[in-house]
């Protein structure tokens, strides 16, 4: 499939159960990882065993600041013919599940020491430390690992020394796409729940979608929406022309964000109290948009990202 494509069916997803879209998600991060900075030879070790049902996770996040990956702290020291990796990794999305680990740790001091490893699941040191209890995005995994002692072959490493934090950014500047449209999908699905009950709830002899107070609410969301799917859009179709999008990409991600926060928020208000309900729907996908928000970057860091892109650094 294309990158349209992908993107189509992640909003779509989204619209119904966002805490499905790791499986897609989660599998284009570790695939990207192996496509962008692996040989022919790790292609076929690493990107075949897919293919045959095994699934791959991506291990960024650090104990430090997520949207700083250069504060990392894991280690990777090469000993004969391997390295010992030590550290830990948070928020790893189906580490319980995954065959393979694309894992980011540091070789040495200094920005450019970050490298990337495939690590098997049944490496010895290989910890789960904790499963992470998100308010929404319920039927996600996401796991906080420890790493003591893995022992992981010279031949694993993704790239050279000090290649992994340029191979992460590109990674994720390819992901982050379906993402802003998964981000699409979730706002469509609020602003259908906010326009049905505007539609169908009588107040003072009128249904409220009569007032402007509820309806100019409503064309504002969703012609944000459309920017948003339209900026994502854009994101897509350079990736797939294989043209610069880093500015493109960070545009959508942020925007279609803020779009879905500000979605959820209107459904929550024109629900009035069922906006909390646990009967009903949109309190969940209040839930699950705040949860999602950081995931592959806050709106903040792809700010970040546009302002170096526009003004330079
Ligand atoms: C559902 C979910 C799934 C995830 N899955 C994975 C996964 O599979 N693999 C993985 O590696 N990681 C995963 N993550 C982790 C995710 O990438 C991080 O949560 C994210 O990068 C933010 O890092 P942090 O949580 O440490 O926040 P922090 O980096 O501590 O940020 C805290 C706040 O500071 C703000 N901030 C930071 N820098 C600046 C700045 N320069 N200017 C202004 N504000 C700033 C941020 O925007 C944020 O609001 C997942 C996260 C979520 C929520």
């Amino acid at each position: 499939m294309g990158k349209v494509d992908v993107c189509i069916i992640a909003e779509e997803i989204a619209y119904g159960l966002p805490a499905l879209i790791p499986f897609l998600e989660i599998a284009q991060l570790y695939t990207y990882v192996i496509k962008l900075g692996g040989t022919e030879e790790q292609k076929k070790r690493f990107l075949t065993r897919l293919a045959g049902g095994e699934i791959g996770c991506y291990a960024l996040t650090d104990e430090g600041p997520g949207s700083d990956p250069v504060s990392m702290k894991s280690t990777a020291s090469q000993k004969d013919s391997e390295f010992v990796i030590n550290g830990k990794k948070r928020l790893i999305t189906f580490a319980d599940m995954a065959d393979l680990f694309a894992l980011f740790a540091r070789e040495d001091s200094g920005d450019k020491s970050i490298s990337c490893f495939i690590v098997e699941k049944d490496t010895p040191g290989l910890k789960f430390d904790k499963h992470c209890q998100l308010s929404g995005l319920r039927g996600h995994r996401a796991y906080d690992l420890k790493l003591e002692n893995l022992h992981v072959p010279l031949e694993n490493r993704i790239g050279s020394r000090g290649d992994g934090l340029r191979l992460a950014l590109q990674v994720l500047n390819n992901t982050r796409i379906s993402l802003a449209f998964g981000y699409v999908g979730l706002s469509r699905a609020a602003l259908d729940a906010a326009i049905k009950h505007a539609k169908t709830r009588v107040i003072a002899g009128n249904t409220i979608s009569k007032n402007q107070g509820i309806s100019f609410p409503i064309a504002e969301i969703a012609t944000e929406i459309d920017a948003a799917r339209l900026l994502a859009y854009r994101a897509a179709v350079l990736s797939e022309r294989e043209a610069n999008h880093r500015k493109h990409t960070s545009m959508a991600k942020m925007f279609a964000g803020e779009v879905l926060i500000k979605a959820v928020t209107l459904a929550n208000r024109v629900l009035g109290g069922y906006g909390s309900d646990m009967e009903w729907t949109v309190e969940r996908y209040v839930r699950d948009a705040f949860a999602w928000i950081a995931a592959q970057g806050t709106p903040e860091v792809q700010k970040l990202i546009i302002s170096r892109e526009v003004i330079g650094k």
